[in-house]
């Protein structure tokens, strides 16, 4: 009896053992799935900033947390809020000091952070340019003759700063939603484009324009909270070319009218929401000889025959060639070589200049950011906005 009782307990304590092995291991599954999706979550960017302003010389002050140096992989100082280090370049390297002190030249500085909450101030000296506030940490090298400041932030943080960047200080909250959605669909899209340069995105026109954290603005944090992780994909699933512009004039273009690729998601719309924004007209004025040379070099024939009432040129709505005399040339080339904010432009020749007066901001392809905020502020949500000026796309998790 007392050995079967033995046996008992023996195959009881057997089982709840082999219980804890197998639960244990469901146990470290799921810590596992928490610390991949927690990696997935907080991916970081790394982003030139100040990028391709020849920087030669940086100020660099924590506003908040503790961050340490490191100097060629060496731990040389830790620094805390308020504390001042300049970094400049020199002789193909970089330079650190201190206000009391020179710490020598290094081929790479990381500037790590210490702490969860963490921020710097960034004030370039050589050129003097304004202060901007980042978060994340710091990495710079030495690059053809000048610095190269890559910040490393994690993507959400990234994505606010573009927004407030883009999107300006006082936009309503939907239209927030709809711009953090596209400016990660195009950072997560573009994120191989500066590869070869050490970095992943650029600060400017370029990629986005970035220029540091978002402080302030408690709808953008909304914003990037409510949509984080989601992008735009097609119908294909694949991820969409997030084009964005800041205003249409009541039609946006297809993008093969202004880049050579088609798709089948940016095709022109028409809407009447961004006819009185800010953007939605502008006018300059040109003279008559230099806009007949330019038209010459062109390739442009007997334009010396012509009167001046021959320069007139209307578009009532959107054209993609200029015609003149049997000749022809892209709206997009005349704008980007007058630096025109739109290819929705018409010439009225006054005596011997041309009055050039147009419609709308930007390429016109895709979103128009003027257009969105009216949408918004008439009760429109994110998903409306975006299915407006998108067609057949998906919102969808990263
Ligand atoms: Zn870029
Ligand atoms: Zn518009």
């Amino acid at each position: 009896m007392i050995t079967d009782k033995k046996r008992y307990y023996q195959l009881l304590f057997r089982r709840l053992f082999n219980l804890f092995v197998s639960s244990l291991h469901v146990l470290l599954f799921f810590i596992l799935i928490f610390l991949v999706s927690f990696n997935a979550n907080s991916q970081d960017v790394k982003v030139s900033i100040y990028n391709g302003m020849g920087i030669k010389s940086i100020m660099i002050t924590p506003t908040s947390g503790e961050y340490e140096i490191i100097a060629d992989n060496n731990s040389l100082l830790r620094i805390i809020k308020n504390e001042i280090i300049q970094l400049y370049y020199k002789n193909g390297k970089v330079g650190i000091k201190s206000l009391s002190k020179s710490y020598g030249l290094y081929n790479k500085i990381d500037i790590k952070k210490l702490s969860r909450i963490n921020s710097f101030r960034v004030k370039p000296v050589i050129p003097s340019l304004e202060s901007r506030n980042y978060d994340g940490w710091l990495s710079i090298s030495a690059k053809n003759n000048y610095l190269l400041i890559i910040n490393i932030v994690e993507i959400e943080s990234y994505i606010a700063g573009v927004v407030m960047a883009e999107g300006g200080p006082e936009s309503p909250l939907e239209y927030y939603k709809s711009q953090a959605l596209l400016c990660r669909t195009y950072a997560i899209g573009h994120k191989y484009r500066h590869k070869s340069e050490g970095f992943e995105l650029c600060d400017g026109v370029h990629c986005q324009v970035y220029k540091g954290m978002n402080e302030n603005i408690a709808d953008i944090e909304i914003a990037c909270e409510e949509t984080k992780g989601l992008i735009l994909v097609d119908k294909t699933g694949k991820i969409i070319t997030a084009a964005y512009h800041s205003n249409c004039a009541g039609e946006t273009v297809n993008s093969e009218d202004v880049w050579s690729s088609s798709a089948s998601y940016l095709k022109s719309v028409k809407e009447n929401y961004c006819k009185k924004s800010p953007h939605a007209k502008w006018e300059t004025t040109i003279e008559l000889d230099d806009w007949k040379n330019y038209l010459k070099k062109n390739g442009f024939a007997g334009i010396d025959s012509l009167i001046e009432n021959d320069f007139e040129f209307m578009q009532r709505e959107r054209h993609i060639y200029y015609t003149l005399n049997g000749d022809s040339m892209l709206l997009k080339k005349i704008r980007g070589d007058w630096n025109f904010k739109s290819t929705l432009f018409s010439i009225i020749p006054v005596g011997d200049e041309l009055f050039i007066r147009g419609l709308g901001y930007g390429h016109g392809v895709g979103l128009c950011q003027e257009g969105a905020m009216e949408m918004a502020k008439q009760g429109f949500n994110y998903k409306q906005i975006i299915r407006h000026y998108y067609k057949d796309v998906n919102i969808v998790k990263y």
